[in-house]
């Protein structure tokens, strides 16, 4: 059998082989603490479970769900935007919503809308790896903007080459970032529209990070930037907002012909996303939002234990204000790789190197906060044994 060059072409994703390398030592006998993958440990809040429990129930959410999204949760999605950022979305009869099976669907899928073979990404390094996959899987070259800590881990959009924006269709962004944990104010939103209108280029915001944030922040959406609509759209996410990962829901939100070409593209490939899941997701976007900053509390004391402990052992970090993730510089003497093998090796620590988000992380690793408490207490425990 011969599979395609497409396939061969791509890398396994970057946690299946860190998975797999943590089962190794684990099967070998050892307690490895992972600070490895950003998915929260806290449980879904119990309102929301209860809906999904009661919608499970109901033979309606047997069958096949609305291919497109129920009519309720596009309207609870709007009405969050409303509320959360005060940006104004329509939801029929055409829509500027599109609910999602997880933003990482959305997000893959819309290199396919975007790119003929031969199109250039704009793509961030480090970044999640999905933009620049799907776009390799879609036909397209990848043109990596280095976010780099002297500019606030923020793409220096001036500097990419002319050539290369003549062919640029795409620009992707995520803020609050994975992985630096870096935020982005409304001025460079603004920039950012401002270059998508001047060189024709679609912007996809990846935002899933906007509700975690720490010391009393809050985030932006770049639909806020007026104009934002004509130009982009923003990929949101129930998992990181409300510890939802594992039941698999997001949303598209914005231009209206970049969500109906997501909706043809996908409408083909899947069916849907499960109605009760669906119902549950409108309990948490309309429902009691208690939770929330009971939860970013909770982060923000392990984040400030974890960066206590790893300036203490030499590292240099930036305290994030938003997001699961530290992004610490190495100590001097050891690639990003090297590291990771040293923590694995000595205190049997896990984390992500950082050249696994692009070249421009060598020299980082990233650490997620999301491990239970006493997990995450002793991982940090280890990590102060290698105090000089
Ligand atoms: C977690 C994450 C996603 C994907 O979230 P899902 O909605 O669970 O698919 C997308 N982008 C970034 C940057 C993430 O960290």
């Amino acid at each position: 059998m011969n599979l395609s060059k497409r396939i061969d072409s791509i890398p396994p994703y970057l946690f299946v082989a860190i998975n797999k390398k943590i089962a190794e030592k684990r099967a070998a006998g050892e307690d490895v603490v992972s600070f490895a993958i950003g998915d929260p440990d806290i449980p879904t809040p119990e309102h929301i479970i209860s809906s999904l429990c009661r919608a499970a129930r109901d033979p309606v959410n047997h069958r096949y769900p609305e291919t497109y999204g129920m009519p309720e949760l596009c309207r609870a999605i709007a009405g969050w935007y409303k509320t959360r950022f005060g940006v104004s979305l329509e939801w029929e009869p055409t829509s500027e919503v599109l609910p999602l099976i997880g933003s990482k669907e959305g997000i893959g899928h819309m290199s396919f809308c975007l790119l003929d073979p031969g199109d250039v990404a704009l793509v961030p390094d480090p970044g999640y790896p999905v933009y620049s996959v799907s776009t390799l899987l879609a036909g397209g070259e990848v043109h990596y903007m280095p976010l780099l800590e002297s500019n606030g881990f923020l793409p220096d959009l001036d500097a990419i080459p002319a050539g290369v924006l003549k062919k640029a269709k795409v620009l992707w962004i995520c803020y609050p970032n994975n992985p630096t944990g870096a935020v982005a104010e409304l001025a460079f939103f603004e920039k950012v529209v401002k270059f998508a209108r001047s060189h024709d280029i679609a912007v996809c915001h990846d935002a899933p990070y906007t509700e975690v944030a720490y010391d009393g922040y809050r985030p932006h959406s770049f639909l806020e930037i007026p104009g934002a609509k004509d130009v982009g759209i923003e990929f949101h996410s129930l998992s990181k907002t409300y510890n939802m990962t594992g039941w698999r829901i997001g949303m598209a939100v914005g231009n209206r012909r970049m969500i109906d070409a997501l909706f043809r593209f996908k409408s083909n490939l899947d069916s849907g996303i499960p109605q009760a899941i669906q119902l549950a997701a409108v309990e948490a976007l309309t429902g009691n939002q208690g939770d929330i900053p009971a939860r970013n509390m909770k982060l923000q004391n392990r984040r400030d234990k974890i960066v206590e402990a790893l300036e203490r052992i030499g590292l240099k970090v930036n305290k994030p204000r938003a997001g699961f993730y530290i992004w610490a510089g190495v100590p001097q003497g050891y690639t990003s790789v090297q590291y990771v093998s040293e923590l694995l090796d000595r205190i049997a620590v896990a984390v992500t190197p950082g050249t696994g988000y692009g070249k421009t992380g060598e020299g980082y690793v990233r650490l997620s906060i999301t491990q239970p408490d006493d997990r995450f207490d002793e991982g940090v425990r280890r990590l102060l044994t290698l105090r000089k």
